[in-house]
């Protein structure tokens, strides 16, 4: 068991662990939660999409005249 610095933050990390345990960047091999992280990011997107548009909407009508009570006599 060999302790190797990690590339991004320089951490002293076992050769066994995969990622870094300080800034989680992957020591060897290929980033295998790089892909993770966008489809988590897509995600939040798709979910967050939704209550954007529903609050602008709120905000549309609320914003809106109220037309059914006429003005004026
Ligand atoms: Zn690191």
């Amino acid at each position: 068991m060999a302790l190797v610095p990690c590339k991004e933050c320089g951490t002293l990390n076992s050769s066994d662990a995969e990622i870094c345990l300080s800034c989680e960047y992957p020591i060897r091999g290929r980033s295998k939660t790089n892909w993770l992280k966008w489809v988590a990011i897509i995600l939040a997107l798709m979910l967050g999409l939704p209550v954007v548009l529903a609050t602008i909407d709120i905000a549309k009508t609320g914003l809106q005249p109220q037309s059914s009570q006429p003005t004026g006599r």
